[in-house]
């Protein structure tokens, strides 16, 4: 039972953090077709950098053959001047190959045609013998300076605002999807959390439960076993009392006796036994009435049980008949015991003694021995049953041990 509940808890609580796992994936993929469009920033960055260096490599196109005009040094120059030209043609065609937006094309298209003119200025500066004087070399070098001029600000500028607007926006976008993905992340991670969490207190709670109440059912049926071996040991004692006088009754006193007599056979120890037997008792029923009778059965039983000592076991025998097994006794101690019993009886103050024959309630006993006088518990029995005879028939009121 306790399995098949940590199975389920276990189940429910995968199922949480499958779903919660789900959610997120699918929220990762929404976000994905919601931003899908937005350039890579770092593509960006670098068509920045190549933007700084054709703008760079422009301006400066027309350095070398002005410098020629001054130096004289064509082949130095002539050099210089095809490195920058290389670095302005690559730069134009690499932003016009990865540019979108028309507008912005259409002014790399226009940069890299009035590059061809600076160029051609250059070209013909260069053809120029050294050392070139006169109004219209200086004419062709204001000119293709000035149309070095107009690409950079009319041209090269115009498209820089255009890209930095764009790579704004782009920027702005890119810091709204990081705070998305970071609150989405954090989400994701929250919710799993809870998710364990949650499962963890279920589960604790639930184990403590169970715990509890498995206490408090122990506890239960310790209580219950408690009260069983209470109620056991009550109805073991009513089924081997007698419900007259309390003292044992006729079955026990017989499965004591025989237990005695084995064990005394055993060890070579001696076990006696007293019978006893009320005189003239249907007189005194007769006389007084049977519940008056009943109270000198619990007389005599009390008069018995107030002689004999804690090992002794006292049995009502039969109707007005006691017997007493003594262990570890002799029949000698065992008569001496009966003899104090009898006097007991003899003093008691029964309720109308005086009219019983003799002038009081009394018994005659009869005392037998193991091993002296019998082999096992019957005829131990017979033995004390037989002295108890001789008792009565000698004038009763009297011991008479077996011989
Ligand atoms: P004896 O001296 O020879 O023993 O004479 P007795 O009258 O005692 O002889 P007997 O054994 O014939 O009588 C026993 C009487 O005990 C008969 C019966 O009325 C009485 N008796 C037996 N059991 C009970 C009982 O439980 N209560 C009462 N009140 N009387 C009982
Ligand atoms: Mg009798
Ligand atoms: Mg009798």
């Amino acid at each position: 039972m306790t399995i098949q509940f940590r199975t389920k808890i276990t189940i429910s609580s995968a199922a949480i953090v499958a779903l919660t796992v789900l959610l997120g994936a699918v929220a990762y993929y929404n976000r994905v077709l919601l931003f899908n469009d937005i350039t890579d920033l770092s593509a960006e960055v670098r068509r920045l950098k190549v933007f700084s260096e054709t703008q760079l490599a422009v301006e400066r196109a027309v350095m070398p053959a002005n410098d020629y005009l001054i130096t004289g040094d064509r082949k130095g120059e002539m050099e210089n001047y095809r490195d920058i030209v290389r670095t302005a043609d690559a730069g134009i065609a690499y932003l016009k190959e990865r540019e979108k937006t028309p507008e912005a094309r259409e002014l790399l298209k226009a940069a890299g045609l009035r590059f061809a003119l600076v160029k051609d200025a250059a070209d013909r500066l260069f053809a120029l013998p050294y050392p070139a004087g006169g109004r219209a070399a200086a004419r062709m070098m204001e000119g293709m300076d000035a149309l070095a001029d107009d690409i950079v600000a009319n041209y090269l500028e115009k498209y820089y605002e255009l890209k930095k607007e764009e790579i704004n926006e782009e920027m702005a976008a890119a810091g709204v999807r990081n705070r998305i993905d970071m609150m989405l992340g954090v989400s994701i991670l929250a919710s799993v959390i809870a998710a364990v969490v949650f499962t963890y207190a279920v589960v604790s709670k639930t184990t403590r439960r169970l715990k509890e109440s498995h206490a408090l059912l122990e506890k239960r049926v310790e209580e219950r076993t408690a009260e069983l071996n209470v109620m056991n040991a009550e109805l073991k004692k009513l089924s081997i009392t007698d419900g007259l006088t309390g003292i044992y009754n006729h079955r026990y006193f017989y499965e004591r006796l025989e237990d005695e007599v084995k064990r005394a056979g055993r060890y070579g120890r001696r076990v006696s036994v007293i019978m006893a037997d009320i005189d003239h008792f249907k007189r005194y029923n007769d006389t007084n009435g049977h519940q008056a009778g009943d109270e000198v059965l619990r007389g005599v039983a009390s008069c018995i049980k107030g002689r004999i000592r804690g090992q002794d076991i006292a049995a009502r025998y039969g109707g007005e008949e006691f017997a007493v097994v003594m262990p570890e006794t002799g029949r000698e101690d065992a008569a001496g015991l009966a003899e104090r019993i009898r006097r007991a009886v003899r003093e008691e103050p029964f309720f109308n003694r005086e009219n019983q024959p003799g002038g009081s309630l009394t018994v005659s006993l009869g005392v037998a021995g193991f091993p002296d006088d019998a082999a096992d518990a019957k005829g131990l029995i017979g033995k004390a049953d037989h002295a108890l005879y001789t008792a009565k028939e000698t004038g009763r009121d009297r011991v008479r041990a077996a011989s």
